[in-house]
């Protein structure tokens, strides 16, 4: 017997945060759409703690159709963490990641379970196709792409987020991480198997606004590349060693022109250099304090999520 034959075939899983007018659309579409595929499929709606009535509607549709699963966290403990516990619970022989708001269309999925059926791959993740919109947060989220993949190292991850499908292989793998600040299409990436990939348009926030402000951007961003790259703490050794021979060869001439006696007293050169130098120390102090806190949030071990209900 394989071992996956007490599992169903297809979970879902979509965090949702305060989208309460999204809901009922969101499950119509995305159950016409696994309908299409197999009867044997739940969704996992990980309902990160929203205050308004986004459970109640899951509630609702629920009463029609209990392939709706409803996991409802504590509190809210973010995106990622709410991914997580999402794909804790799944129990599909392919678990496929979503994102709530419509941006990631659910039309996408069957061809993501027909690649994992072929057994050519064992992940299937969505590449954005979009040109890229240069405003606003957009602008930020290209950059951080375009930053990330620079230095982390990972050719296919610009314009590669959560939405993706995989089996239960690397399902496993990908529940192994047990680090608290997580990036999860890094994780993913970072797992290995065989990845493939579908190119599809992202469509502009179905309704509602983005739940992720600049600053939740930014931190998401920054945990992505403090975790998966050496280039903030490299940057320092590399400016340093810059520092040291530009400041050896100042030093040599300083030196030179006190013996020959042609040294004037310069105070915009002392002063330029202590700001020049007090700077660098101060960013630097601030990468090392990145660092360090990200020790200090890995060594607490707390508990990513708590789990209020689920409604299986
Ligand atoms: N979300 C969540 N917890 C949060 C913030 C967002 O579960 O703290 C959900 C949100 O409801 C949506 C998905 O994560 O289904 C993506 O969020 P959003 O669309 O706001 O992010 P963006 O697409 O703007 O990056
Ligand atoms: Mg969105």
């Amino acid at each position: 017997m394989r071992l996956y034959e007490m599992f169903m075939e297809i979970s879902v899983v979509i965090p949702l945060y305060n989208e309460e007018y999204l809901v009922g659309d969101l499950v119509e579409r995305t159950i016409s759409v696994l309908t299409g595929i197999t009867g044997d499929f739940e969704i996992i709606f990980v309902d990160d703690g929203s205050k308004d009535g986004t459970v109640n509607r899951l509630a609702e549709a629920r009463k029609t159709d209990t392939r709706i699963k409803i996991l409802e966290l504590s509190k809210n403990f973010g995106h990622q963490a709410a991914f997580t516990a999402g794909l804790t619970f799944a129990k599909g022989r392919f678990v496929v990641m979503m994102d709530g708001d419509l941006q990631d269309p659910p039309e996408v999925i069957p061809v993501m379970y027909r690649m994992l059926l072929s057994d050519e791959f064992d992940v299937i993740f969505g590449k954005r196709t979009n040109k890229p919109n240069l405003k606003g947060r957009n602008l930020l989220a290209l950059s951080f792409h375009k930053t990330f993949k620079r230095f982390s190292g990972f050719p296919d991850i610009d314009n590669v987020g959560n939405f993706s499908a995989m089996n239960r292989d690397a399902l496993a793998a990908l529940l192994q991480f047990t680090e608290s600040i997580r990036y999860l299409p890094g994780l993913r990436h970072f797992i290995g198997f065989r990845q493939g990939f579908v190119e599809y348009r992202r469509e502009e926030r179905y309704q509602g606004k983005s739940k992720m402000n600049y600053f939740n951007l930014l931190a998401l961003s920054s945990d992505a590349i403090f975790s998966f790259s050496k280039f903030p703490i490299r940057i320092c050794l590399y400016l340093g060693i810059i520092g040291i021979v530009i400041f050896f060869l100042a030093g040599l001439y300083t030196l030179i022109a006190k013996l020959a006696g042609f040294a004037i007293t310069g105070w915009s050169s002392t002063l330029l250099s202590i700001y020049f130098l007090g700077s660098i120390q101060l960013t630097f102090l601030g990468v090392i304090g990145e660092y360090i806190f990200r020790i200090y949030k890995e060594s607490q071990h707390r508990p990513l999520y708590f789990v209020r209900k689920f409604h299986d």
